[in-house]
């Protein structure tokens, strides 16, 4: 079996965070009753006139940006023709021969390496409606929703420069943290606020030339995609051994049977019959407005990642946890601004802050425990008052209650055990009875450890003070002969 070099490029499109359609005022909000957000502006009737969103055309412009495009100063909407029954007008506003942004690239994380992928081309455009089949009802008629149609979206397309699913997945997943962090979209997948497209060829490895290109429509989840990926590069590959060749057309992915299907050959851009769209004027940026936008790019995830690793001291994986969201990445940094440790304020977080956030299903802009009071019991951690056990119960406490770390802890009576004749008599009473436990640490086994220091734990209802625990139990142990 001949190996091939598997070429992939993504397509995205994200909507747009805007409050009103591309060229209406027209509500984007999701949810809404089908087609209670309509006008006769998307729903394409005769004589009506776009007005075109400035929101729509900064966010594509800051994205652009950010992607280190080459910005036109001079922009232009184009008509895309086709027909379609979930598009009012037979046609699409999109942009072509003069998208806002080209020939940029983003740099993202993959294997443990960073890898830099070409875009090719950033424009703005308006999204369809959205076809329903009930067919699983018996009902012979399809319906059409138009809320989604004219809602504005960011193209943002690939160069061929994907070498693995991995990859692929990897800037999926990048490209969704990139695109919040730049709040251009919300990249809610469940609402189809970011869907990808993907092509994919094969080639022999050493072969400059590209493979005919298969496009795979209407995935929407990056599983899927994923999964797609993986039927085509199965099926290509019996092909190419097979000694046949690979026709370039369009293809859907079959979830259920996980399987690619022919679409339709792909149509070519003269298909679309592209022209300048007459009802809107050419876009013109001035340097100045240029500036302006630049100069709301905030700090990426990526750059802060590696900010987070080289000056706070934080290892690759918790980094990536924290800045997966700006806004956890945001407490973070206003955590560590009050606490000098950066690791420990970043294990609380990333162990424990989390946790009630999913358990609760809060975000974290409204959770009850601000970075003062996080910092708070992280001092508290610091100075021994509780143990990291115990610490954990005080914060589910302190998020149940919007009450301080402090009154807490006295409240409920949980200040840590750090009496040592105390202790000390509980930890030999745990070494008489686990004579087994004794013997296996002294002969160097230490997750036998455990069995010692779990009894006193549970003695103290995880008060005692861990350090202290294992402290003595070294003592005890090298006392000759402790009464085995
Ligand atoms: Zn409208």
């Amino acid at each position: 079996m001949t190996d091939y070099e598997v070429v992939i490029g993504l397509e995205l499109h994200a909507q747009l965070a805007t409050r009103t359609k591309l060229f209406c005022g027209c509500s984007t909000a999701f949810g809404a009753p089908p087609n209670s957000q309509t006008c006769p502006v998307c729903l394409g009737m005769p004589g009506v006139l776009p007005m075109l969103n400035r929101a729509a055309f900064d966010h594509v412009v800051r994205t652009a940006l950010a992607l280190h495009c080459r910005i036109d100063p001079e922009t232009a909407m184009d008509r895309k023709n086709y027909y379609y029954p979930d598009l009012p007008k037979n046609y699409q506003i999109s942009q072509n021969a003069r998208p806002i942004g080209v020939d940029g690239w983003f740099d993202m994380e993959s294997g443990g390496s960073i890898k830099r992928v070409r875009i090719l081309n950033v424009h703005l455009e308006e999204d369809a409606g959205k076809l329903i089949h009930p067919e699983d009802t018996g009902a012979a008629t399809s319906r059409v929703d138009l809320n989604r149609a004219g809602t504005p979206l960011v193209e943002i397309v690939t160069g061929p420069d994907l070498r693995s699913v991995e990859e692929a997945k990897a800037y999926m997943e990048s490209m969704r943290q990139f695109l919040v962090a730049l709040g251009v979209s919300d990249c809610k997948m469940q609402e189809g606020s970011l869907r990808f497209e993907a092509s994919i060829s094969l080639r022999p490895f050493g072969q400059e030339k590209l493979g005919p290109r298969v496009e795979i429509k209407n995935v929407n989840s990056v599983r899927f995609v994923l999964g797609a990926l993986e039927c085509e590069i199965r099926r290509q590959t019996e092909l190419l051994n097979r000694g046949e060749s690979v026709p370039q057309q369009t293809v859907l992915y079959d979830v259920r049977h996980d399987e690619t299907r022919p679409m339709r050959s792909k149509e070519h851009a003269e298909d679309y019959r592209y022209f300048p769209e007459p009802d809107l004027v050419p876009l013109h940026l001035s340097p100045e407005r240029l500036e302006a936008i630049r100069a709301t790019i905030p700090e990426l995830p990526l750059a802060r990642k590696q900010r987070f690793m080289q000056c706070l001291g934080l290892s690759s994986y918790d980094a990536g946890i924290l800045v997966e969201d700006p806004a956890i990445a945001g407490y973070f940094e206003a955590c560590a601004a009050l606490h000098a440790d950066a690791k420990a304020v970043s294990n609380l977080i990333t162990n424990e802050v989390l946790r009630e956030l999913k358990e609760r299903r809060l975000t974290i802009d409204a959770f009850p425990v601000r970075p003062e009071g996080l910092a708070d019991l992280l001092r508290r951690m610091d100075a021994g008052e509780v143990s990291k056990t115990v610490a954990r119960d005080v914060l589910t406490e302190m998020v149940a209650t919007g009450r301080g770390a402090g009154p807490i802890i006295e409240a409920k009576g949980l200040r840590q055990i750090g009496d040592e004749a105390v202790l000390r008599a509980l930890v030999l009473q745990a070494m008489q009875q686990n004579p087994k436990a004794v013997s296996e640490v002294r002969a160097g086994k230490s997750k036998a450890r455990g069995a010692l220091v779990g009894p006193v734990m549970r003695a103290t209802q995880g008060k005692a003070d861990p350090g202290l625990i294992n402290r003595l139990i070294q003592e005890l142990l090298n006392r000759p002969s402790s009464g085995e």
